[in-house]
């Protein structure tokens, strides 16, 4: 594969000389890219043809990782700070040179839209930047005890081992976003990303020791059965922290594996974004805004704006020109030119979204756009608008696809309580053109964000994660070096 630098020639390459030149489908272990036990097979969504086969871990490979990883703990915790932050930078600078190969490979083997693929490459990279900055900067703390019988010295050491595990619904995203933190704080790392969506994966870690990173820091695994290889992971005393994105369901799993040797873990879940959408709202803000809020990857995003409510006074009008923004989106394979909303990553998740759609309907949702299930091959969804009442089951779950379930409702409160009636915490939006009415509803949000008039607002500065069942920490921010830090007290007498 390219393992030169590569220059802004970059941007043109297509994916079909691309694929001329071998891809990475190996397993990456203390520096070397090496074959496991068999191999997997990486489909287009949008034909169901096989893209590549990667290799699969067995145990052997597993444990070797766990064993590189832990014997370049030690130096790497040590490393300059200014040398890992270098490394980073050029991550970022490679990454950014790389983008359209990076989106092409993300868009083939995700299914998504090209558009949405290359804005996931750019913010990918951006961890990289926002970490290569942060790695110079952590704090510590020195004082006076409040008795004056000593000095209190705080610092923060790299917590060691950690194993990483993506989803595949922004797979180079959610990779950097752990892989940025871990590197600023001094931390090796062995990365389990998700079957589906490996190449981008693979991609990445290339780059990472094309910038420069030594070898045993960053390892990729991708076990043949990942709840068995994980569990005994966490169970191995040289394996200090875990960080995950992806379900609740499987969270909860891992949170119940992690205790028996108390790891410390990082919890990126599940959502079911609330929208609250007041009659002040203005229309021309708010209609663009959303539909990238529940648009963004065709809606297989955490942060997807999931259960609409729009308050009565503007909720006709409301509806009228929602449906006509989704009408607006045109399906197709991710890497042709026209296309403005992908496949999805399997006809099993198509199917799920289908199947909720489906029960909405019988429930008495009304359809406004969409909501009927394409034929044919490839995992397509249209983009669909419900209307439906508050205790439409469609609400208790989290759609993870390009469906806009909405709900009419009267007063303030009622909206608020409405949109907090969910186990989960991750986002809310709400629009209103009264800045107070706008930040009172803010704040009675239960979710560890909020956005304001805004469809999106993740951003590699800002701490990003959920509350209630969305997730345990931040990444990101100036929280997100932290999930691999830990503090150290030193009294001192003097
Ligand atoms: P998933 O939970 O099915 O899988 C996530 C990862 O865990 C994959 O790599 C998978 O192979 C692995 N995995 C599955 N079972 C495991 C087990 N028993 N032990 C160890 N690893 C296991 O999620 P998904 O379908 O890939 O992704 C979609 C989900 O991710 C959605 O719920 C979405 O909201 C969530 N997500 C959350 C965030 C966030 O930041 N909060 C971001 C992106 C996605």
């Amino acid at each position: 594969m390219h393992h030169s630098t590569s220059g802004p020639a970059n941007f043109t390459v297509s994916w079909a000389q691309r694929m001329l030149e071998p891809m990475r489908t190996q397993l990456y272990i203390n520096g070397q890219w090496i074959d496991g036990i068999g191999k997997l097979p990486v489909y287009d969504p949008s034909d169901g043809s096989v893209i590549a086969e990667v290799s699969i871990a067995g145990d052997k490979q597993c444990d070797d990782a766990i064993d590189a990883a832990d014997a370049a703990a030690k130096e790497w915790a040590k490393s300059a700070p200014r040398f890992r932050s270098e490394i980073l930078r050029k991550a970022f600078e490679l990454m950014t040179a790389e983008n359209e190969a990076i989106a092409t490979i993300i868009s083939r083997e995700n299914g998504k839209a090209l558009p949405d693929a290359r804005g996931e490459a750019t913010y990918a990279a951006e961890f990289f930047r926002w970490f290569a900055e942060e790695a110079v900067r952590t704090p510590g703390d020195f004082r006076k005890s409040p008795s004056g019988d000593k000095r209190i010295l705080v610092t923060h050491e790299p917590i060691g081992l950690s194993i990483l595990i993506t989803p595949w619904n922004f797979p180079a995203a959610m990779a950097t976003r752990k892989i940025g933190p871990a590197v600023a704080a001094g931390c090796t790392m062995i990365l389990k990303p998700a079957g589906e969506t490996p190449l981008t994966a693979m991609y990445i870690v290339d780059l990472m020791e094309r910038a420069g990173l030594p070898k045993g820091v960053l390892n990729l695994i991708l076990p043949e059965k990942s709840g068995p290889a994980i569990s005994k992971m966490l169970h191995d005393p040289r394996v200090k922290n875990l960080s995950f994105t992806g379900s609740t369901e499987v969270g909860r799993v891992l949170i119940k594996e992690a205790a028996d040797r108390v790891i410390r873990c990082s919890m990126e879940l599940g959502g079911n974004a609330q929208v609250v959408i007041h009659d002040d709202a203005d229309l021309a803000v708010t209609i663009p805004q959303l539909s990238l809020a529940k648009m963004r990857n065709g809606g297989a995003a955490c942060t997807s704006a999931n259960r609409i409510f729009v308050q009565r006074g503007i909720a006709k009008e409301f509806i009228a020109q929602m449906s006509k923004t989704m009408s607006s989106f045109v399906m197709g394979r991710g890497t042709d030119a026209t296309t403005t909303l992908g496949a999805y990553v399997s006809i099993k998740e198509r199917n799920k979204i289908a199947d909720l759609v489906d029960q909405a309907i019988a429930a008495g949702a009304k359809v406004e756009v969409g909501g009927v299930k394409p034929e044919g091959v490839g995992a397509f969804y249209p983009a669909t608008v419900l209307v439906v009442e508050k205790d439409n089951p469609i609400l208790l779950h989290e759609i993870f696809g390009p469906v806009a379930p909405i709900v009419i409702f009267d007063t303030d409160e009622e909206g608020i309580k409405l949109a907090n009636n969910t186990e989960f915490g991750l986002i809310s939006y709400v629009f209103s053109s009264d800045l107070t009415r706008a930040l009172r509803t803010a704040e009675a949000m239960e979710s560890g964000m909020v956005a304001i008039n805004k469809g999106i607002i993740s951003d590699p500065a800002a701490p990003f994660g959920g509350v209630k069942q969305s997730g345990l920490g931040r990444e990101g921010g100036f929280d997100g070096i932290h999930e691999f830090l830990q503090t150290k007290y030193i009294g001192v007498e003097i």
